[in-house]
C-alpha cells in the first residue's frame, strides 16, 4: 500500500486517551497546531470504559464517572481547535519526527516538529496449566467487551489480582448479569482500595488472599478452575487446591508501558518494576532521549488516569514553550501549578512509591545524559 496523502502539523500526539487529549489541550489554547491520532472508533482512551465514579482526589475527578471525564476533555479540545483523527493506527515513527499512520485502511505520513506518545499500557500476562485456553483473558479486555462492545465474554468468572482494576471490573462483571466466583489474590492483604473491596464483599464475593491460580482445567475451553493457598514466598502450599466452577478467568496482574513506537523511535529506555517494566528515560520535561519526542501517561510509567492527565499537561505546556507559544516566564509559571498537582496526586497511600519511581527515572536521565555529554 503506497502513502495516499501527507498531513503536516506542528504537534503530533498518538493516543487520545487523558494523556494525548490534556496535552493537546494545552497546546492548542496556548496557540500551536496539533493533530491527534488514536486507533479506537472513540477517542478517550482507558477513560470510555470507565463507567464507575473515579478514585483519587476531587480535584481530579474523583466521584465522577471515568466516562464523563473523557466527554469534558474530548469537548475542551474540538473547541481549541485540535484536529483529532480516529481508527487510525499509528504503525511507525521515523526520523525527523515523522510518522506513519494507517487512517480508514489509508497509509497516510504525518510531519512534525514535535510529537508526543502517549499510547498508554497493555495488560501484564500470568503463566500457569491451561493459560492459552479459551476464556482466560486480561481483566481490561474483558471490561472492553462488557462496556464498549456490550457483550459479556463469560458468565462465572474467577479474577486474578485484587488491584483497583480486579476489583473494579469484577463489580462491574456483577452489575452487568455475570457471577464472580472468587478474587484471587497472592499478597496476604487487598491490594485495591475498600470502597472497592467492600462493594464486592457486600454482594457476597469472596476475595481470597494468600492465594494463586495452578491450572485451568476444560476440554476445549475453561470448565474449572484450581486455585491453591501460597506461603510467604509466594509458593504453593500442597494440599490446599480447591476446584472453583468457572467458564471465564480474568488476570488483572498489571500494566506495562506500551513503548513499542518509543523502542522504534530509538529512545533510551530504562527498567523499572515499580513503575511497570520498561520505561522510556524523560526529563522533568517529558521529554525523552530525543529532544523532539515527549512522553505522558501509563506510556511514560504505569500511574492512574488523573496523573495521566496531569502528565499530559505537563508534556503540553512544555511542548508549546518549545515550539514558541509560550514565553519561557508562562511555561515554568504554567509547570510549577502542574507540579504541585502532581504532587499532590503522588502522595498518600499508594502515591509514594509513585513519586520515588518518577524521581529515579528522572534522576536515571540526568545521569545518562552526563554520561553522553562526557563522551
Ligand atoms: C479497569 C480500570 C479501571 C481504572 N479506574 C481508574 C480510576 O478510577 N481512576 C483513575 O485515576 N485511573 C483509573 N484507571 C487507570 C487509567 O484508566 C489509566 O491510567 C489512564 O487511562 C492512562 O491514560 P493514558 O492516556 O496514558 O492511556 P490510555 O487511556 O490507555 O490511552 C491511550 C490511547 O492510545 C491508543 N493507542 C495506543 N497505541 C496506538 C497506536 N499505535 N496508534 C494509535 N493509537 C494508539 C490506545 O488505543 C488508547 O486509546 C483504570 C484503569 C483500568 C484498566
Amino acid at each position: 500500500m503506497g502513502i495516499t496523502r501527507e498531513i503536516e502539523t506542528e504537534v503530533a500526539i498518538v493516543g487520545a486517551g487523558p494523556a494525548g487529549l490534556s496535552a493537546a489541550y494545552e497546546i492548542a489554547k496556548a496557540g500551536g497546531e496539533v493533530a491527534i491520532f488514536d486507533e479506537n472508533e472513540r477517542p478517550g482512551g482507558q477513560l470510555f470504559k470507565q463507567i464507575h465514579k473515579f478514585f483519587g482526589s476531587s480535584r481530579h475527578g474523583a466521584g465522577v464517572r471515568g466516562i464523563h471525564i473523557g466527554s469534558k476533555l474530548l469537548a475542551d479540545c474540538e473547541e481549541a481547535g485540535v484536529e483529532i483523527h480516529l481508527n487510525a493506527v499509528v504503525y511507525g515513527i521515523f526520523p525527523d519526527a515523522e510518522l506513519g499512520v494507517i487512517i480508514d485502511g489509508h497509509s497516510v505520513r504525518v510531519k512534525a516538529k514535535k510529537v508526543l506518545i502517549a499510547t498508554g499500557a497493555t495488560e501484564k500476562a500470568l503463566a500457569f496449566d491451561g493459560w492459552d485456553k479459551p476464556g482466560v483473558m486480561g481483566a481490561g479486555a474483558f471490561q472492553t467487551m462488557m462496556n464498549v462492545n456490550y457483550v459479556l465474554p463469560g458468565q462465572k468468572v474467577v479474577m486474578i489480582g485484587s488491584g483497583n482494576v480486579g476489583l473494579v471490573v469484577a463489580y462491574q462483571i456483577l452489575q452487568a448479569g455475570g457471577k464472580v466466583e472468587a478474587v484471587i489474590e497472592a499478597a496476604p492483604a487487598v491490594n485495591g482500595y475498600s470502597v472497592h473491596a467492600n462493594k464486592l464483599k457486600r454482594q457476597g464475593v469472596k476475595i481470597l488472599t494468600s492465594h494463586t491460580v495452578k491450572r485451568v482445567l476444560g476440554e476445549s475451553s475453561v470448565e474449572k478452575v484450581e486455585i491453591a493457598k501460597v506461603d510467604e514466598h509466594f509458593q504453593i502450599i500442597e494440599g490446599t487446591e480447591e476446584l472453583l466452577d468457572a467458564d471465564t478467568v480474568c488476570v488483572a496482574v498489571g500494566l506495562t508501558p506500551s513503548i513499542e513506537l518509543l523502542k522504534m523511535a530509538g529512545v533510551e529506555m530504562t527498567f523499572l518494576p515499580k513503575m511497570g517494566g520498561f520505561i522510556p528515560l524523560h526529563n522533568e520535561y517529558m521529554q525523552t532521549s530525543d529532544p523532539d519526542v515527549y512522553v505522558a501517561g501509563d506510556s511514560s510509567g504505569i500511574e492512574e488516569a488523573s496523573s495521566a492527565m496531569e502528565e499530559g499537561k505537563l508534556a503540553g505546556v512544555c511542548i508549546a514553550g518549545a515550539t514558541g507559544h509560550l514565553t519561557e516566564e508562562e511555561q515554568q509559571s504554567r509547570m510549577q501549578e502542574i507540579r504541585e498537582s502532581l504532587l499532590a496526586l503522588r502522595s498518600g497511600k499508594g502515591g509514594e512509591g509513585r513519586r520515588a519511581g518518577n524521581q529515579e527515572i528522572v534522576r536515571r536521565y540526568e545521569e545518562w545524559k552526563r554520561k553522553n555529554q562526557d563522551q
